[in-house]
């Protein structure tokens, strides 16, 4: 089988604008951009999911590494960079993005290339009370995200994207198309949260619709630590953001502002009308002073664009423009999963650390809900039971900043300084947040080793390590489908006599 050319981009100096624009677009990190990153070989656009297949054995043939990109979200750029294969190739999913919603059955069916923005917009066209829950970031692709399970403002209430996944379509290492009967049940419980690139190029996912209410509750306010003085309202958050009713998603959203406050913002969604909100949070959480002034009533599908980011009154329509309500960033990411209150101290600590990075953001996500009843073995996403809530840091910069290492640094110093009050044994992190610093202080250092593996498979996936570990032994044995922080084979063991 051939590359049909008209859909591949080389690097050859002839038409390299065309293929810098195409490597760029939708690659969501700048750090993975700049000139002395690896770039592949070539980039292909697949039109059909044949054309899937015949770039996997191409691949083999020509012996040429294979990344795959759906939405281009990976933190650590590893769908379209390498760093441990040379030459690679980049197959570029954004074209295959057809959206099948079907109603009648409560289900849809959506291309890997489909943003979730896309996709939610397909949804709302058809019913104002159908909903999925996946992320919040409209331009995320479903491809990748699904890998890894996918949280967004539903999650109390439906658990994660991947748990409401039925089906799939998939090229796996031989080319071959299969779907949940052909892979099995192993393969189709690896593919939902045990992360992207390791098992094979998922065209496609059948997801179960969710039911949402026609209007829905939003609201934005945002404290001063001046304004939170002892902390008080941060605290209660802690105590009551896991144990509210489903319908409630309140996140904690922190910035530093000039260096001279950090402000949190508590961003919410809520399923239903302002006065049953108002009820719920004079009862649970009145320290936050919510008034009814504070609270939008919309529809779900408006709510999406609210909470993605874009300013009040834009058309939903934007989601169908797979562009974000914010420019693009060098990000380093990474994450924590809080299972007790932090206390008043450790706050305290954490401010000051905020205070020290001007370009952080912070998120707290709650769990609880769905989440809590979902078991951890249920599919590779563990992190479920007795989390109060989940931590992203983030720190983002200009490329011409300069600065990117005291960046760096400081997350690095910041995730140090809140190790006695995440989880620990092992310390959780969530994949769809990949962060290549984990396992990186394992002794043995050798590339993609086994150890090493086991430090991240199992702050990401926990126990679940194993399994993913054997179910990739199986379908991928000579581990075709690789990259940094991929699931390994098992490791052929020699025993001395
Ligand atoms: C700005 C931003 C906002 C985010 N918001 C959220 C959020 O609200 N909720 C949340 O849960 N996460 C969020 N994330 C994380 C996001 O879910 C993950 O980065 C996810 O992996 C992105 O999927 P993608 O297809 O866009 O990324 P890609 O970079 O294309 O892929 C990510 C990984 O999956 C692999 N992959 C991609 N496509 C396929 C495929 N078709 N088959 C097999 N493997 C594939 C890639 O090789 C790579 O390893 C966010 C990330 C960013 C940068």
């Amino acid at each position: 089988m051939d590359f049909p050319l008209d859909k591949t981009f080389f690097t050859s100096e002839r038409n390299a604008s065309i293929f810098n624009k195409v490597l760029e677009s939708t690659a969501q990190n700048l750090r993975f951009l700049t000139r002395s990153m690896p770039k592949p070989v070539f980039i292909f656009k697949p039109l059909h999911e044949s054309h899937v297949q015949a770039s996997i054995i191409c691949s083999k043939k020509l012996r040429v590494h294979l990344r795959v990109r759906s939405g281009g979200h990976d933190y650590e750029g590893l769908s379209y960079v390498s760093h441990i294969e040379n030459p690679f190739m980049l197959i570029d999913l954004s074209k295959l993005r057809q959206v099948n919603v079907d109603i009648e059955d409560n289900s849809a069916w959506v291309q890997a290339g489909a943003t979730l923005g896309e996709f939610y917009y397909r949804i709302a066209e058809k019913s104002k009370v159908h909903g999925f829950p996946a992320g919040l970031c409209s331009t995320v692709g479903i491809g990748g995200h699904i890998t890894g399970g996918g949280y967004g403002t539903l999650m109390r209430k439906f658990g994660l994207a991947a748990d409401n996944v039925l089906d799939a379509k998939m090229v796996d290492a031989n080319g071959k198309l299969i779907s949940r009967t052909a892979m099995g049940e192993d393969l189709f419980w690896a593919i939902r949260g045990g992360g992207g690139g390791s098992f094979g190029v998922i065209l496609a996912w059948k997801i179960k619709l969710v039911p949402v209410p026609q209007t829905v509750t939003v609201f934005t306010v945002t404290k001063t630590l001046e304004q939170d003085s002892g902390n008080k309202i941060l605290s209660k958050w802690q105590l009551v953001a896991d144990k509210l009713v489903e319908e409630l998603f309140i996140r904690a959203i922190f910035n530093t502002a000039g260096n001279k406050t950090v402000t949190t913002s508590y961003n919410a969604l809520f399923l239903g009308n302002k006065g049953m909100l108002m009820n719920v949070m004079k009862e649970s959480f009145p320290e936050l002073g919510l008034t009814r002034k504070d609270c939008v009533e919309m529809s779900w599908i408006e709510s999406v664009v609210s909470i993605s980011g874009f300013p009040s009154g834009t058309p939903t329509n934007v989601l169908l423009q797979r562009k974000s309500s914010f420019a693009k960033l060098s990000l380093k990411a990474k994450s924590d999963f809080v299972k007790n209150p932090i206390p008043e101290s450790g706050l305290i600590g954490m401010f000051n650390m905020l205070l020290k990075d001007d370009s952080q953001m912070m998120i707290w996500t709650p769990y609880g809900g769905m989440m809590a009843q979902i078991s951890e073995s249920q599919i590779p996403f563990p992190h479920r039971k007795g989390v109060i809530f989940k931590i992203q840091y983030q720190t983002g910069w200009r490329e011409s900043e300069q600065r990117p290492i005291t960046h760096i640094k400081w997350i690095r110093d910041m995730y140090s300084y809140m190790m006695p009050y995440v989880s620990s044994n092992p310390r959780q992190a969530y994949v769809n947040y990949r962060d290549l610093d984990l396992g990186k202080n394992t002794k043995d250092d050798a590339e993609m080793s086994f150890k090493r593996a086991q430090v991240w498979g199992a702050n990401y996936f926990k126990d679940n390590f194993n399994r993913l570990v054997k179910v990739k032994s199986k379908v991928d044995p000579d581990n075709f489908f690789r990259h940094e922080q991929s699931i390994p084979t098992l490791p052929v063991l020699s025993f001395s006599s």
